[in-house]
């Protein structure tokens, strides 16, 4: 069965393999060795200097980082503004608004591009989506930085490791990510990366997802609870994967030249994309449903071909799919789920 939804994803054979290493006790100098491996991993993705960036590994899944980083970096009195244009925006919001901070949502359409007059002007933060999995917008992140002076804190989760991230361009002060999307790792692993004396400035909302407490332990090789150690290892063969594969700008590349021929082989089927093509991340692209066809027999058929895609959420559940470009995919894995889908329209 080969994944097309927005992660986990399909496993390399390697990475795959990884979860097989030994038994390691969280506690051994192994595991120190293990966990600082892959936060330096983490920071050479996007070439981030050491001294002013950390990266904390959470035992969770992407939530729990987006969760870990807006709980722990807005400051105590506040005022966040947060873009909602999907069901990831919106989570977010949801999260700021339930650890009670000051927050001013910029509701939109979850079609829509941001519209960067909605974002309040008293926010000295924003906590926006880079990649809406929701629709498959790459929100435009410099338009933000460019109208708005205010410090991001980005969910990067469905973007990380193959789209760009200007870190200083966009004032990026944190993002969060995870394991099994573009970085082809095991769910239960998910990460903030974020400036050093952003975090040390952190306020406690949590006990178990205060970034402070977790960056103090890091930084020494250890850990404050329990880590999923087999995750772990699966991230750090798929981090060395990554890298040896020529790195983030190698993986788009593939994502870009795999999704082009999906967009291209649905068009000749008629099935029309949601987005324009340059609206969309390389990542992850919606399509509206041919009439006539509901989506529960489109995802029965193409899983009997071997091809999980995904259903649309909340107000799109009936009129659109979603197919990801995540994972192990194989050269002619596009040319077989396009012939899957010629054969039910
Ligand atoms: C997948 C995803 C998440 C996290 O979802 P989990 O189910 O917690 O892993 C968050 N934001 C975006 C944009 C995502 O695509």
């Amino acid at each position: 069965m080969k994944l097309l939804n927005p992660g986990p994803v399909t496993l390399s054979e390697r990475v795959r393999q990884a979860l097989l290493r030994e038994d390691l006790c969280h506690r051994e100098p192994e595991f120190a060795r293990l966990q600082q491996r892959i936060r330096a991993a983490l920071l050479g993705v996007y070439d981030l200097d050491p001294a002013e960036w950390a990266a904390i590994l959470l035992t969770g899944s992407g939530t729990a980082a987006v969760e870990a980083m807006l709980s722990s970096l807005v400051p105590a009195n506040g005022r966040l503004a947060v873009v909602a244009n999907g069901v990831y925006g919106e989570r977010m919001a949801r999260i700021a608004e339930t650890y009670g901070i000051d927050t001013a949502r910029a509701a939109h359409a979850w079609v829509e591009a941001i519209d960067v007059s909605r974002l309040d002007a008293n926010a000295r933060q924003i906590a926006v989506v880079h990649h809406e999995t929701t629709t498959g917008r790459l929100n435009d992140l410099s338009a933000v930085a460019a109208t708005h002076d205010a410090r991001l804190l980005v969910d990067a989760v469905s973007s990380f490791g193959a789209e760009a991230i200007d870190f200083e361009g966009w004032r990026i002060d944190a993002l969060a990510g995870t394991a099994n999307k573009c970085l082809h790792g095991v769910p239960g692993t998910s990460f903030v990366i974020a400036r050093r004396p952003v975090i040390e400035r952190a306020t406690a909302r949590t006990v178990y997802l205060n970034l402070a407490t977790y960056l103090a332990a890091q930084d020494t090789g250890s850990t404050p609870f329990t880590q999923s150690v087999q995750t772990f290892y699966a991230l750090d063969e798929a981090l060395a994967e990554l890298a040896g594969a020529g790195g983030w700008q190698r993986r788009r590349e593939r994502y870009r030249s795999l999704m082009h021929r999906v967009r291209a082989g649905l068009l000749g089927l008629g099935i029309e994309p949601l987005l324009l093509d340059g609206e969309s991340s390389c990542v992850l692209n919606a399509f509206r449903l041919p009439k006539g066809l509901d989506y529960a027999t489109l995802h029965d058929h193409l899983k009997r071909a071997g091809y999980v895609i995904y259903a649309g959420q909340g107000e799109f559940a009936q009129s659109i799919f979603r197919i990801a470009v995540m994972g192990a995919l194989a050269d002619d894995d596009i040319e077989h789920l396009l012939r899957a889908i010629r054969s039910i329209v």
